[in-house]
């Protein structure tokens, strides 16, 4: 007798605060598949009643995820039709699946995404930070050393940094920033996204820090962090930029018309010379 084709496994991007944010293609692959895998079955069954649905569901978390994912794999070879959710977001980011889904590819069992709300993206498209290039680095490490340590590694990285981070550490991650990379370097904090408490503040860290470390309420929910990244290294604009920088800041005109005007002067965007007008003055 002929193997049955294989199923497909679905990866299905749930809200990340806001239920209305769930696409109808999800409602739809999540009503239709014969099983969902779920990073917690009783959060995931609350939306799926949210929604209407009831399907089977099985947990597949960070701890049994290798195990687990056997009988998941079983399911699609048998040609059933799989969901892979998380709690919060587009599962994989910072979230359970990767072994599965390279299993998958192993075994020619197609894989298709169906793509939503992610806090990743969302924080960067309305950080007003650059988004042509930037590196995501899940949650920082818990212990301070490794912390610092990872940061100082990053000082020099050009694209937009962006990092998950929880209440417990927010302050703490912050004042590493500031450490590492210069409480001058702009970044934004994104908080509770899509939810009641949402706040985007968009400032240089050292602000962000004391905001932070001055209002209890702004330390609740969940973060993400996005940083500028560091200046282009020294091409000729930049020496341009200096020297015109220099002069002015020296003349005694004040930071933001000095980054305004040297900006049109050496043909550069206003928030780089104004970042680069901050590293002048701090002695960088
Ligand atoms: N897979 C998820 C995604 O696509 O965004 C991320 C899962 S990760 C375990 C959870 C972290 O994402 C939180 O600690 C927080 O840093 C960030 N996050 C999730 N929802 C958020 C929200 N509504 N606002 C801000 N950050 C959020």
């Amino acid at each position: 007798m002929a193997e049955p084709a294989p199923g497909r496994l679905y990866v299905v991007a749930t809200p990340i605060g806001n239920l209305g944010d769930i696409s109808a293609r999800a409602r739809e692959v999540l009503a239709r598949v014969d099983l969902v895998a779920a990073e917690d079955t009783r959060h995931s069954g609350r939306l799926l009643r949210h929604l209407g649905l009831e399907r089977p569901l099985l947990a597949l978390h960070e701890h049994n995820e290798r195990e687990r994912m056997q009988a998941v794999l079983g399911r699609l070879r048998a040609g059933q039709e799989v969901a892979l959710v998380s709690d919060a977001g587009t599962p994989l980011i910072s979230d359970p699946g990767f072994p599965l889904v390279r299993a998958c590819h192993a075994e020619g069992i197609p894989v298709s995404p169906v793509p939503g709300p992610s806090a990743l993206i969302a924080a960067l498209s309305v950080s007003g930070l650059a988004t042509d290039r930037f590196v995501f680095h899940g949650f920082l490490p818990r212990r301070p050393a490794a912390r610092r340590e990872l940061l100082a590694g990053l000082a020099g990285e050009t694209a937009t940094l962006v990092f998950y981070e929880s209440s417990h550490r927010i302050a703490d991650s912050l004042e590493d920033l500031c450490q590492t990379l210069g409480a001058g370097r702009e970044a934004a904090l994104c908080r509770e996204l899509t939810k009641l408490h949402e706040t985007v503040r968009s400032a240089p860290l050292g602000e962000l820090l004391a905001w932070v470390g001055s209002d209890p309420d702004q330390r609740r929910g969940e973060f993400v962090l996005v940083v500028a990244g560091a200046p282009q290294a020294e091409g000729e604009d930049g020496a341009e930029l200096d020297r015109v920088l220099a002069a002015l800041l020296e003349a005694g005109v004040s930071l933001r018309q000095a980054a305004a005007a040297a900006a049109r002067l050496a043909g550069v965007k206003r928030n780089q010379a104004y970042r680069r007008a901050l590293e002048l003055q701090d002695g960088g």
